[in-house]
This record gives structure tokens, C-alpha cells and sequence, in this order.
């Protein structure tokens, strides 16, 4: 007698964990499979089965049987049950829910189907075919039929296609595969995304010495399925190329490979280029698919019909066997992690499953995150390097504008003199430019425009937010409130406000100054319908636009050739976001940005206008100087407990009072002091235990409470972690509460 282990497919926490079934005698059930189980009082439930076992310690008239298998084929590869165990592990999620980020949602209750259509195929021998349709002459649609699948390619024809051309013929492709002269079959339809998207030029470019040099050290780990590695290479040394080059070398020795980028619709540059040199191998998974084409991209990788899968962070769990090798370009964004249930982080899973499956892990960037940098540097990954730019180009050269000696010229358009006369030049070359403006930060922090002076929280080293109801600055770590200031501390100056320029200001200004430079915006406004970025940076790309004025979107991995000059409008605008990482975010924002110039023979220029020149991430940026940079953010991280030293454990309580929060807040880190007070060897890494007023204190229209803890980063600790999502999920007292890991943000 055969039985099974079955994750039963819903999430709580109160049927988190396998119940045992008998396998029907005659039924084929392996590791991986979906099957239809019946379930406390519910008929027929999905599930899945972990494992297979001979015996089983139930009581046998306890155990139920399987229903039925959905799929013939294990939909989960069983070697990916470790890293749906592994994320239940690390997120505190059901198992439920690890289990579904590994196939598509929409084969849940069955909701996608596959496509079929019909062809028509000409039976009949070539030497009778003219008798046969002489024959036919009197039924006149049936003589048209054949005719026109003679003429078709392979004698066959999608029945679809014949009644648009000759119009309604059912009736005849019937008489005739009644007679024997065609036959019409079903035929399985994979809807593919990009169908249309053109090919760049697929010829393969002289390696540069720093190319050859990378893959002689990532090669042979490939060879040998092993190695985790961080290529740090600068903005244009055609990290791309590697890459290419890697995957190759995985299917040539037999393996698959999966890149990850950041978001699709923002790289569709990766996409062509990998689909140009692998064409029909590579498969592109990514959110805006609609749930068939999501469902036949995943059934053609399952089928072992692809060699590399290309797609946004969940690619990381596309099925497909013999991994070789997981990319992770632009590896600092923060679009790998994922924020709702199951939190998960999709380089660190990459690695797992690397480690699982024998397979070697790139990750890559211009501006490495810290944390891999720093698992660079203490040899937990291998560093590889690439410091110069592909055939010798140079680093575009970047100009620091000071805007508070603008402002004392008296100039106060959003352009200063030299980023305007920087776009005449570029106009009059015949070239193209990029604006980019830092959209996030947008009239959110109050600085002076004559000195450049911030307003920051006297306790913390943080700017104050400014919050328009009650016309307050707020500190959003330490909740201390602050009148907004009629003149700058500072100076004295009157011009002291909130900061921000939105994309269309500086639109209509650089149409108001260039009357005759087509220029295109891409923003969010500007980009809402399923291929709008594409349809875009097209436009930019052929030409059609001089200008391209947009935020973040235009900051991620796009080459134009063509674009010689950049334009950073306000480059503090991310800096001064009251988040410990907006150093970070700046230095990576800064230096990506200033990497779209200059990419091509005319070397690049990039104006950086600041009103804080002299902040180290804006130096930094300035001269692509990551090391610098690097060693100066870790000093400060270090001496303020934040990440990568870290790690950050946040409980956020909401109720629709004020009271019940601030209660279930106290009262859980009670339970974390006892808990820590119980655990010396867990303690000694404890950093700090608060409890505060959420740094938006209200969030549609509930009040929010929150307990953070911050200790040091040790395996060791996830214990305490396990603990805290352990008191979210048992939190009472009308209070709702989610437990965040290292959240992106701590609004
Ligand atoms: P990165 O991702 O490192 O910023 P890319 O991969 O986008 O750089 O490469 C920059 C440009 O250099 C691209 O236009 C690419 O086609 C080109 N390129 C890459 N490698 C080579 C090479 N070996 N020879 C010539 N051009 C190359
Ligand atoms: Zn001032
Ligand atoms: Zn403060």
C-alpha cells in the first residue's frame, strides 16, 4: 500500500502541515503533483504532494484517498520542495503559500486552459489529388478546399484561416474527412509574449580583455555547478555581454540558465538581446503577461522546451531542471524583494536553489548593494570585476551644479545655466539627452534654497517630513513634531520651502525652451497601458525624440547609443527621504543615471544639479567611485546598527483606535524582553527593542503602532524573528499586525 504527504492548498496556520493520504491502487502519484483530495468537511480541495511513503502510523480506516491528479506531471519539480520549504522556513509563511509562488496562479481552481485550434491536413496522395478534385467539381467549397490546401505549406491549414478565406466551409472540411481526403486535428497553441518584438543584430562582438578575463574565472565554476559570484562592473562594460556568453557556455555543456532582472517592462533591451542569440530557447516570464500567455511561457520552461528564462524576481522559481546557472543583473534593486506574504528575497532564494541543484549564482551590478559587497569582502562571494568601460570609451564626465549659487544669480527655473547651455550643445550636435527627475521625495522635505540647509530631527540624523494636514515637519523615527519655519535657521532666508519638481514642470519648461525638439516623458502618468514603456523608448530609440524626460524608469539598463549628454535635475531629492538607505538609493540612482551617457564613440556629459554638493553620495556618484562610497556608508552604518550589521524586525499593529495599538505594541515587547531575557546566547546580539508611534501614524484611516527591533545579523536570530511573526499572527485585541523583515520601508 502506497500513501502520501499532501500540503493541502489553504493558507492557515491551523492546517500548516502535511496530512497523510492513500494512493488509489493503479493511481501514478510522484513528489510534486497537484491532486484533488477530499478534506475535513470539504468534497474535493487542491493539494500537493511532498512526499511518498510505504507505511504510515494513522490508523488506516483514518486515512482518506487521493481524488484524482490534476496534471499528469509533477507541476512542482520535486527538487523545488526544498525552497518552498526553505521559504516557510525563513518568511514564517504557510506552506500553502511557498507552494503557490512555484506554479501559475491561475492553474489554481483550474482558471486557465489550454488553447487549442483546428488544422486541416491534406490525406489524400499527391499522384490522385487532381482526380479527387475534379470529382469534387459540383460541391464547389469542397474543391476550394482542397485546392487551397494543396497550395499550403505542408498541405495543411488552420480550418480558422480557410474560412477567412473562403468563407464558412464546415460543412465541407467535414464531407471531406468523412471522406477520408482530409483530417482535421486538435492542435495545442503556447501563446507567446514579444512575438513581434524585432531582433537587434545577433553577431557575436570581439570579447574586451575585462570580458575574457571574468569568464575565464566563472566558466569552469559553471562546469563544475558551483561558485556564487558578484561581477562589479561599471555603467557600459557590457556586463550584458557576459552574461551571453555564460549562458551559452551552461547549454552547451547540456544546462539551463535563468536571468533575473529587475522589472521586465523596464529592460526590454535585455529581453532582445537574449531573445536575438537564443531565439525560440529563451522564454520571458513577467507580470503583464496575461494569465494565458504566463500559463504556456511556464508549460513550454516545464517541458524542458527552453535553455534560459528571462523575468522579474518569481523567474527565480521558474521550473526548470538542470540549472546551471541564476543571473541577477542590477542586483542593488530593491524590486527583489518582495514585500507581501511570503516576504522573500530573490537573490538569497537564487542561492539556494543554487546550492540545491548544483548550478552557480551571478550577481551583477554597477553599484553593488552593500550587503553583497560585503559578502564580497569577507569571501562569502567571489569578486569579479570590470572597471573599465567596452573599447576604451570613458566614464561620461560629470558636472556637480551648485543650484544655491544659482538661486544668488538669481536664477530659479528648475535648469541652471550650465545644464541648459550642456542641452544647446547636445541639440546642435544632433545628439540626444536625457532629464531625469527624481519623482519619489516629491515635496516632502522643507530645505533652503539659498544655503541648501535641511531641516533634520534634532534626535535623530534624519530629515523632517513635511505633513501638509496640520502644516507640521515630522520626524518619522522618532515622532518628534516641529512648526514649519517662516525663514531658514540658517541664514535667515526667506526662500526656505518643500522640494520637489515633477516630470511635467520640467517638460513643459524644455518645451518652452526648445520650441522645435520633439520630447517625450515617461512617467507613470505616461505609461499606464500594457506597452507603453516599449512603445516609448521606441520612439526614443528611432529618433522620433530628441528629449527623454522621465523618473526611475529611464535609470535602469537602457543603451541608446545616441544619448551623449544627461541632465540630473535634482539629484538630493531621494537623499534627504527620511530612510537610512536613501545614501544608498542616491548613489546607485546617481550613478546608473549618469551611465546612460556617453555610451556609444561621442563621450558622454552628465549635469548634476545639487543644492548639497559636497554630500559623499553625490561626490561619489559624481566620479562613479563605488569603493569610496562603500566604505563610507558602512562607517555609518555600522555606527548606527543598520543593515547590512543588522537586521531590522518590525511588528506594525493597527486598529481603528489609537489605544488598542499602542497596547498589543507594549504588551508584544513584554513578550520579546521575556523572551530575549530567557536566551543569553540570543540576547548578547539584541541591539535595540522599541516601542513608537508608526512614522505615519495614520493609514487609511486606522492608527498604527509598532514594535522595532534591531539585532545583529546571525543566523542565529532567526529564532527571535520566528518569535515576532509567531505574536503578528496571534495578535488580538482588535488590532491587526504584520511582521516586516528588513522592510523596504519604514513608513
Ligand atoms: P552594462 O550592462 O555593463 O552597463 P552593456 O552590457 O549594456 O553594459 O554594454 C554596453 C554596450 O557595449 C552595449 O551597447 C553592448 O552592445 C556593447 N558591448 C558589450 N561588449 C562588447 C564588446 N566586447 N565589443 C563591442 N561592444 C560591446
Ligand atoms: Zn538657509
Ligand atoms: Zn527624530
Amino acid at each position: 500500500m502506497q500513501f502520501c504527504q499532501v500540503i493541502v492548498d489553504i493558507a492557515h496556520e491551523e492546517v500548516d502541515r502535511v496530512f497523510t493520504y492513500r494512493i488509489p491502487e493503479g493511481m501514478a502519484i510522484v513528489p510534486g503533483m497537484r491532486v484533488h483530495v477530499p478534506f475535513g468537511r470539504m468534497k474535493r480541495v487542491e493539494g500537493i504532494v511532498i512526499r511518498l511513503e510505504e507505511q504510515c502510523d494513522v490508523p488506516e480506516e483514518k486515512i482518506r484517498e487521493i481524488q484524482e491528479p490534476l496534471e499528469d506531471y509533477p507541476a512542482i519539480l520535486p527538487q523545488m520542495l526544498d525552497l518552498a520549504e526553505y521559504l516557510h522556513r525563513t518568511s514564517f509563511c504557510a506552506m500553502a503559500q511557498a507552494l503557490r509562488l512555484l506554479y501559475p496562479s491561475e492553474m489554481r481552481k483550474g482558471r486557465v486552459t489550454e488553447k487549442k485550434r483546428e488544422v486541416a491536413v491534406l490525406t489524400v496522395q499527391p499522384e490522385i489529388r487532381e482526380q479527387v478534385r475534379r470529382a469534387q467539381l459540383r460541391a464547389p467549397k469542397r474543391a476550394a478546399v482542397l485546392e487551397a490546401l494543396e497550395r499550403a505549406e505542408g498541405n495543411e491549414a488552420e480550418t480558422a484561416a480557410l474560412r477567412r478565406e473562403l468563407g464558412e466551409c464546415r460543412g465541407a472540411l467535414q464531407a471531406l474527412a468523412r471522406a477520408g481526403f482530409v483530417r482535421l486535428e486538435q492542435r495545442e497553441v503556447l501563446r507567446r509574449p514579444y512575438g513581434a518584438m524585432e531582433a537587434l543584430s545577433s553577431a557575436d562582438p570581439e570579447l574586451t580583455a575585462e570580458q575574457k578575463d571574468v569568464l575565464t574565472q566563472l566558466l569552469p565554476a559553471v562546469q563544475t555547478g558551483s561558485g556564487c559570484f558578484l561581477l562589479y562592473g561599471v555603467t557600459g562594460s557590457g556586463k550584458t555581454e557576459v552574461f551571453i556568453r555564460a549562458v551559452r557556455a551552461a547549454a552547451a555543456l547540456g544546462k539551463t540558465a535563468i536571468v533575473l532582472v529587475p522589472e521586465i517592462a523596464l529592460t526590454p533591451q535585455m529581453v532582445c538581446w537574449f531573445r536575438s542569440r537564443f531565439g525560440e530557447d529563451a522564454a520571458v516570464l513577467h507580470s503583464r503577461l496575461s494569465p494565458g500567455e504566463r500559463y504556456d511561457e511556464w508549460r513550454r520552461i516545464r517541458r524542458g522546451e527552453v535553455r534560459v528564462v528571462i523575468g522579474a524576481r518569481s523567474a527565480v522559481f521558474a521550473p526548470l531542471e538542470r540549472v546551471g546557472l541564476i543571473i541577477v543583473d542590477e542586483e542593488h534593486e530593491q524590486t527583489y524583494q518582495a514585500e507581501n506574504v511570503p516576504q522573500y528575497d530573490a537573490r538569497d532564494l537564487a542561492r539556494r536553489r543554487c546550492e540545491n541543484e548544483g548550478a552557480t549564482l551571478l550577481l551583477a551590478s554597477a553599484t553593488p548593494s552593500l550587503r553583497s559587497f560585503a559578502l564580497a569582502q569577507r569571501g562569502d562571494l567571489v569578486l569579479l570585476e570590470m572597471p573599465s568601460r567596452v573599447s576604451g570609451r570613458p566614464l561620461p564626465a560629470v558636472h556637480i551644479v551648485d543650484m544655491r549659487e544659482e538661486l544668488r544669480q538669481g536664477n530659479r527655473s528648475v535648469f541652471s545655466g550650465a545644464l541648459l547651455d550642456g542641452l544647446t550643445n547636445c541639440m546642435k550636435a544632433g545628439k540626444q539627452a536625457i532629464l531625469f527627475v527624481n519623482r519619489r521625495g516629491y515635496s516632502t522635505f522643507v530645505s533652503c534654497r539659498s544655503c541648501g540647509y535641511t531641516i533634520q530631527c534634532v534626535h535623530c540624523d534624519i530629515s523632517m517630513t513635511y505633513h501638509a494636514s496640520g502644516n507640521v515637519l515630522r520626524c518619522h523615527y522618532c515622532g518628534r513634531e516641529e512648526p514649519v519655519p517662516a525663514v531658514c535657521p540658517e541664514c535667515g532666508s526667506r526662500y526656505i520651502r518643500y522640494f520637489g519638481t515633477g516630470t511635467q514642470r520640467v517638460e513643459e519648461e524644455v518645451r518652452r525652451r526648445f520650441p522645435d525638439v520633439p520630447v517625450l516623458r515617461m512617467d507613470n502618468d505616461t505609461t499606464r497601458g500594457k506597452d507603453a514603456h516599449a512603445a516609448i523608448l521606441e520612439q526614443f530609440r528611432s529618433g522620433a525624440a530628441r528629449i527623454l524626460v522621465g523618473t526611475q524608469m529611464i535609470a535602469k539598463g537602457l543603451d541608446f547609443p545616441n544619448v551623449t549628454m544627461v541632465g540630473i535635475v535634482a539629484a538630493d531629492a531621494m537623499l534627504k527621504l527620511p530612510d537610512y538607505r536613501s545614501a544608498e538609493r542616491s548613489f546607485q540612482l546617481l550613478t546608473q543615471v549618469a551611465g546612460r551617457a556617453g555610451r556609444a564613440d561621442t563621450p558622454g556629459e552628465v549635469f548634476l544639479q545639487t543644492y548639497d554638493p559636497d554630500h559623499y553620495a553625490i561626490q561619489t556618484a559624481s566620479r562613479q567611485d563605488y569603493r569610496a562610497f562603500y566604505e563610507r556608508e558602512m562607517r555609518y552604518r555600522r555606527q548606527a546598527l543598520y543593515p547590512p550589521f543588522t537586521v531590522i524586525a518590525r511588528l506594525v499593529f493597527e486598529s481603528d483606535e489609537d489605544e488598542p495599538g499602542r497596547r498589543e505594541a507594549q504588551a508584544a515587547a513584554a513578550e520579546m524582553e521575556a523572551f530575549f531575557d530567557r536566551r543569553t546566547y540570543l540576547k548578547k546580539y539584541l541591539k535595540t527593542l522599541r516601542v513608537l508611534q508608526c512614522p505615519v501614524h495614520r493609514l487609511r484611516d486606522k492608527y498604527r503602532w509598532e514594535l522595532v527591533i534591531k539585532m545583529v545579523d546571525q543566523p542565529v536570530c532567526r529564532e527571535a524573528l520566528g518569535r515576532m511573526s509567531e505574536l503578528a499572527a496571534g495578535t488580538a485585541g482588535g488590532c491587526r499586525c504584520v511582521c516586516q523583515i528588513n522592510p523596504q520601508s519604514l513608513l
